[in-house]
């Protein structure tokens, strides 16, 4: 089974596809981690989006759509949870092409839905451990001992530059004007439903659940 997760920054995507990840053995697909990785290592792909990802604007749909491809072409094994991906009518145009190409099936987008207010908080809040990329939330989802991720033990927690209300609201403006078009063509091919993405972490899983099964 794929799906996709759709929402704003901050909606809980992240999150909720690492519960999958765990509980059904599905494999998360995160394009923003897939450019933050480029970032850290160095490669002339990661050099010329850094600027574009700091300010909270969306890198090119060719780019994305690549480094898309080149995990698709693997074992799906429960199955691929697109997640920050597609954000724009052109990606998920290509998302289309793409799952045909590789006989796969797309079978939900699962629309997180939050009021713009909440997610303020969640992104200021945010930060993860730069050893497993557990999400977690200095309010909502605090580590059990300070300093230390609970599921590794790292001490490696980080908040990310783009996490300040300066780039939120940036990207806010991009996902309205770019991906909630996105709504409306998920809609108009059946695939949509939607969640309370305002409930606890707990809570969402099982409306999610509930969609999956
Ligand atoms: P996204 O991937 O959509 O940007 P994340 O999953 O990273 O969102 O969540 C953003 C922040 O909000 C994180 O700090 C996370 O711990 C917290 N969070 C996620 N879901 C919930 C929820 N249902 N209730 C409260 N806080 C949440
Ligand atoms: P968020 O937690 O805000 O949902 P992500 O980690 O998904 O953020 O993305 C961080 C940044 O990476 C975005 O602000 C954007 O610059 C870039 N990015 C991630 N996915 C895409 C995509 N599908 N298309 C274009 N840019 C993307
Ligand atoms: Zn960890």
């Amino acid at each position: 089974m794929n799906i996709i997760l759709l929402g704003p920054p901050g909606a809980g995507k992240g999150t909720q596809a690492r519960k999958l990840v765990d509980e059904r053995g599905m494999i998360q697909l995160s394009t923003g981690d897939m450019l933050r990785e480029a970032r850290t290592s160095g490669t002339e792909m990661g050099k010329r989006v850094a600027a574009i990802m700091d300010a909270g604007e969306l890198v090119t749909d060719e780019i994305v759509i690549g480094l898309i491809e080149e995990k698709i072409q693997g074992d799906n094994g429960g199955g691929f949870i697109f997640d920050g991906f597609p954000r724009t009518l052109g990606q998920a145009d290509a998302l289309g092409d793409l799952l045909a190409k590789y006989k796969q099936h797309l079978d939900h987008v699962i629309e997180m839905r939050v009021d713009d207010t909440a997610l303020v908080n969640r992104i200021v809040g945010r930060f993860t451990c730069g050893n497993c990329g557990e999400v977690y939330h200095k309010d909502t989802k605090p580590t059990k001992k300070d300093g230390v991720c609970d599921v590794c033990g790292s001490e490696d927690l980080k908040h990310r530059a783009d996490d300040n209300e300066e780039s939120l609201r940036t990207r806010l403006m991009e996902y309205y004007k770019k991906t909630s078009p996105l709504i409306g063509y998920y809609y108009a091919n059946g695939k949509l439903s939607s969640v309370n993405g305002l409930a606890e972490i707990d809570k969402v899983a099982s409306s999610i659940a509930a969609i999956l099964d």
